[in-house]
């Protein structure tokens, strides 16, 4: 069967996205590793409808509505290849199987590049993490710190004061200009110079960091920004127009979610400059429909 579309990935943006095109009555298949960004974390926070869910709830949740349409179809694998033919674009799996499909929406999101700091990558999505919408109100009444990995550091720190004591590392790198230290100062949030050369904690929470300068501070949680990494050959072999955010490029794509090549859709954090679950629902929400609109009127 040549599928309406194959959407690469089944997280956030894909099942968001394949909910649109099954209600369309196109034939959709999802193609899924199982392998979210979130997977670090027991719960999920501020999606709406969703807050407090596990990933593997999420997708249970997303998976059982899917499969109440007919034309919906799943494969637990993981696409290796993918190509562009006359007609559409042509997929090749792990498990060594191939499928068709007119249209392709890549959903596969994107992989964390934490800066390489002693002890800091054990206590990933438990309380160092990156978003304060997501983790914030759980972590709220302590002192937090923001590692700074990039200029984007000094907006995230003037925003942590609404959720407990804010304490900005500057890393020896990220110095606030005139404007910014007079919000910090006015925000109360206490900015540290020396770098973050490790971080301590019991079990998976981390308690403490230890600065270059040999100072040992307790924290009840550490923002990091991580940078965007997109491993998979799938895609850079593709060469598709880019966009630069502070944290890495993500793939440039229009309105309605297509990229660079047309017929080939991209949605949630493989798109998404600013990245959340919702707005990874949102942005696969536009990319169904974006796909949807391009096999009626660009056939
Ligand atoms: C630790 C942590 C905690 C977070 N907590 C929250 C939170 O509480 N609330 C919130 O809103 N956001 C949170 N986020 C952000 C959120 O996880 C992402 O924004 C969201 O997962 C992006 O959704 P996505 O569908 O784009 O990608 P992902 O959720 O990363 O899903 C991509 C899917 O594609 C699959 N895939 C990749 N390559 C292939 C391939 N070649 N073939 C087949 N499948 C493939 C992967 O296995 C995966 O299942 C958190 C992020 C992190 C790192």
């Amino acid at each position: 069967m040549t599928y309406d579309v194959i959407i690469i990935g089944g997280s956030f943006a894909g099942m968001a996205a394949a909910m649109q095109l099954v209600r369309a009555q196109r034939q959709v298949l999802i193609i899924d590793a199982n392998h979210p960004r979130n997977r670090f974390a027991h719960a999920s926070h501020g999606v709406f409808g969703l807050d407090g869910k596990s990933p593997a709830e999420i997708r249970e949740i997303g998976l059982s509505q899917l499969f109440a349409y007919p034309t919906f179809h799943l494969w637990n694998d993981v696409v290796e290849s993918l190509e562009q033919t006359a007609d559409g674009f042509i997929v090749a799996t792990q498990q060594q199987q191939t499928a068709q499909a007119k249209r392709i929406i890549l959903a596969s999101g994107i992989h964390d590049k934490l800066p390489e700091i002693e002890g800091l990558a054990a206590f990933w999505g438990k309380n160092v993490v990156h978003c304060p919408y997501c983790h914030g109100y759980e972590l709220r009444n302590n002192v937090l710190g923001v590692l700074a990995t990039s200029e984007m550091a000094l907006h995230l720190a003037a925003m942590i004061p609404d959720w407990g004591k804010a304490v900005l590392f500057t890393q020896g790198q990220f110095e606030p200009d005139a404007e910014s230290s007079a919000h910090l100062q006015e925000r109360e949030v206490v900015i540290k110079r020396s770098p973050v050369v490790e971080v301590r904690g019991d079990k998976d929470i981390m308690t403490h960091v230890i600065l270059q300068d040999g100072e040992c501070m307790a924290l009840g949680g550490l923002f990091v920004g991580p940078k965007i990494g997109i491993p998979s050959p799938l895609i850079q072999h593709l060469n598709l127009e880019m966009q630069e955010t502070p944290m890495g490029d993500v793939i440039k794509v229009s309105d309605f979610k297509e990229s660079s090549i047309p017929g080939l859709f991209v949605a949630g954090d493989l798109s998404n400059p600013m990245q959340s679950g919702t707005l990874a629902v949102a942005s696969g929400t536009m990319a169904g429909i974006g796909a949807h609109r391009s096999l009626v009127f660009d056939t």
